[in-house]
């Protein structure tokens, strides 16, 4: 059954999808499709559902698309894509100064680009369900999941807002996202608390008045692009968290991300966060003259591994942002590649499980176990302990680091009738002070040891 439903077919179609279907994927944002393309590749009936008016229509990102495993699954030649990243840079940001570094390696340049393409979620997630639908899915658009129908504690089906909404299938797969009602409603994981959670916002901004704005003023030619992060008080004030500009072919998407539980306290109005942002005298000249054409604010799990989900259910599994699968500790922020990841293997064990060639629960599990050996639950786990040492570490790191970073470098370079060794001197000693020592920066990078 391939086809995509609409609003002109949305009084009358759900009736005849009940029990038509092996399998009902609710949401068609990364990991929702990576998941349909896996099961329609090997024959199964997937229904495909999404609340927006074509998929991407309500999706939020940064954004830059990590490809490794969607290369596998989909042609991603013929993707939308934007610009393949060629450089990071890495800027802290006081009041008024950055230190920054940047990281270009040559080889980026060459294909695959390091797998880290910038988007726009409006068109990639509809091609991507596309994808999906000629793999033989069916999607079904503007159509709200709002509940799940279980029976004997098995899930059998979903509740949707159409008329005679309620659709069985044997198996659900659960990628709706961060903002899972759906999973939380039925029980199957709890809400996040407000230190689990970040909230992010984002700017799509033009340059009407500039063609090549972008290539000038991010060093950029033909398709290459950038990233740029940043953090320090001069990003996100007083919050825990970071900035972000990455370059799409004629936009930029500038943003912010940072503890949900900040923004009821430090920072609690994320529009003028943002504008401050924008407005940083090391941020602006980038944006000068720049027009916003979107604005978008979403949520990010944070979690990692301790508030992941139980996420193989009877007869159902949790994907993506769902099941809380993103790095988001401030050197990344990767959640597509996760997405993508989880939704190929939950595909893989669902069509196991359909095909009979194993025992239901059994081939479900399979999901679980092949998701802990994959680089999703091995990344989740290796910087768990990051997030509590950078929160412990706040003030020092996003406050008094980059001033001291910032001191240490104008002294080091101040140009006058000093000697250099005098100057040397008073650098080392800016840092030594803010560190707390030999003793307190042998304790930092023995604190610090697992990220590299
Ligand atoms: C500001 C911001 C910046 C980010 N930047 C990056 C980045 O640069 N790189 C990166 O890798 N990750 C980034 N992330 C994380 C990344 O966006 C997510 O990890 C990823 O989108 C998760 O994909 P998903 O398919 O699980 O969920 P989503 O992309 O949220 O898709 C969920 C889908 O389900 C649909 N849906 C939800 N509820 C229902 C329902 N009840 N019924 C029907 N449909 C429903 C939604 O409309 C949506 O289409 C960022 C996130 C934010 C918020």
């Amino acid at each position: 059954m391939t086809e995509t439903l609409d609003r002109t077919d949305r009084e009358t179609a759900t009736p005849r999808y009940d029990d038509a279907f092996d399998v009902i994927v609710v949401g068609a944002g990364l990991a929702g499709s990576a998941a349909a393309v896996t099961m329609a590749d090997r024959d199964l009936d997937v229904l495909l559902v999404e609340r927006g008016r074509y998929p991407g229509a309500k999706n939020v990102f940064g954004g830059v698309l990590y490809t490794p495993t969607i290369r596998e699954l989909v042609d991603i030649d013929e993707a939308p894509l934007e610009r393949y990243i060629a450089e990071r840079r890495f800027g802290m940001l006081t009041d008024r100064d950055e230190t920054a570094v940047s990281i270009s390696p040559g080889g980026w340049h060459e294909p695959p680009h390091n797998d880290s393409y910038t988007v726009l979620r409006g068109e990639f997630d509809e091609w991507f369900a596309d994808q999906a639908v000629d793999a033989g899915a069916t999607l079904l658009t503007e159509t709200t999941v709002t509940g799940l129908v279980k029976e004997d504690g098995r899930i059998v089906g979903i509740e949707t807002d159409r008329p005679d909404g309620t659709i069985r299938a044997p198996y659900v797969v659960l990628a709706e996202g961060g903002n899972s009602l759906v999973s939380e409603g039925a029980d199957l994981r709890r809400r996040e608390s407000r230190e689990n959670v970040a909230v992010g916002v984002k700017e799509v901004l033009e340059f009407p008045h500039h063609e090549n704005a972008i290539e000038e003023r991010f060093r950029l030619t033909g398709e290459a692009g950038a990233s740029y992060h940043y953090f320090g008080e001069g990003a996100v004030g007083e919050a825990f968290g970071g900035g972000f500009i990455y370059t799409n072919e004629d936009t930029v998407s500038v943003g912010l991300a940072y503890r949900l539980s900040d923004a009821a306290t430090t920072q609690p109005d994320p529009e003028g966060t943002l504008n401050a942002f924008k407005t940083h005298p090391k941020v602006a000249p980038l944006l000068r003259d720049a027009r916003t054409v979107e604005y978008t604010a979403k949520t990010i799990p944070e979690g990692g591994v301790e508030s992941m989900p139980e996420l193989v259910h009877d007869g159902a599994v949790i994907v993506g942002d769902a099941a809380g699968l993103v790095l988001n500790n401030g050197v990344h922020l990767e959640g597509t590649n996760m997405a993508v990841e989880s939704g190929f293997h939950a595909g893989k064990a669902v069509a196991e499980a359909a095909s009979g060639a194993r025992r239901d629960d059994a081939a479900l599990t399979q999901y679980r176990e092949d998701l802990t050996d994959s680089f999703v639950v091995r990344n989740l786990e290796r910087y768990d302990w990051l997030m509590e040492t950078v929160q412990s570490d706040r003030e020092f790191l996003f406050e008094e680091l980059p001033r001291a970073v910032a001191d240490a470098g104008s002294e080091y370079f101040q140009m006058d009738r000093a000697p250099k060794e005098e100057h040397a001197s008073a650098a080392r000693q800016r840092l030594l002070e803010a560190v707390g020592g030999y003793t307190g920066a042998a304790k930092l990078a023995f604190r610090y040891r697992n990220l590299i």
